[in-house]
């Protein structure tokens, strides 16, 4: 199936929108992301420069569960509290505060727009710089740079396995 999807986008020049919650297909298919919490765009961006640092709390933690092959390149997983609330009834404010680390008073009651942060970037969140600050100097240590490298490749591992349909075992 990904393999006809990337083929039509080839021949017919298309833009495709994918939803999906495997992060390693995400990854191969997409030119651009948008990562979305009970029903709503929490951040949206290049899919490598997302990949490799997120700014949204909520991204973070999704990118930071990814295994990598490696404990020295491992960054810190984010541990996120609780269950996931229902759509039908989301929380006040900002939608993911019951579970987020860095929320606060003000996340209960206000709920973050999404702006533009940086070139081809929107963020919803009231402290989305403490987190890209964060990201942004682990990715410039030589070791998280070696994780972007591994997480890729790794990605790259996991498509083509996929594609070819063999089941192999894991690294
Ligand atoms: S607005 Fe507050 S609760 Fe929501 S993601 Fe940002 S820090 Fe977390």
């Amino acid at each position: 199936m990904i393999n006809l999807l990337e083929d039509l986008k080839q021949e017919y020049d298309l833009t495709l929108v994918l939803i999906a919650h495997d992060l390693a297909v995400i990854r191969h298919m997409s030119d651009r992301v948008a990562v979305m919490y009970l029903g709503e765009i929490v951040e949206e961006g290049d899919t490598a420069a997302l990949y490799d640092a997120p700014f949204h709390p909520y991204t973070q933690a999704l990118m930071r569960a990814i295994p990598i092959p490696s404990p020295r390149a491992r960054k810190a997983a984010v541990k996120l509290d609780g269950d996931v609330p229902s759509p039908l009834s989301p929380p006040s404010g900002c939608r993911f505060h019951t579970r987020c680390p860095l929320a606060d008073e003000r996340c209960a009651v206000e709920r973050p727009v999404l702006q533009d942060v940086a070139s081809g970037r929107r963020v919803a969140c009231h402290y989305w710089q403490r987190v890209a600050e964060e990201e942004t100097a682990a990715l410039a240590e030589p070791e998280a740079s070696q994780a972007a490298r591994r997480r890729l490749s790794l990605y790259r591992d996991r498509s083509e396995r996929q594609q070819n349909s063999v089941p192999q075992s894991e690294p």
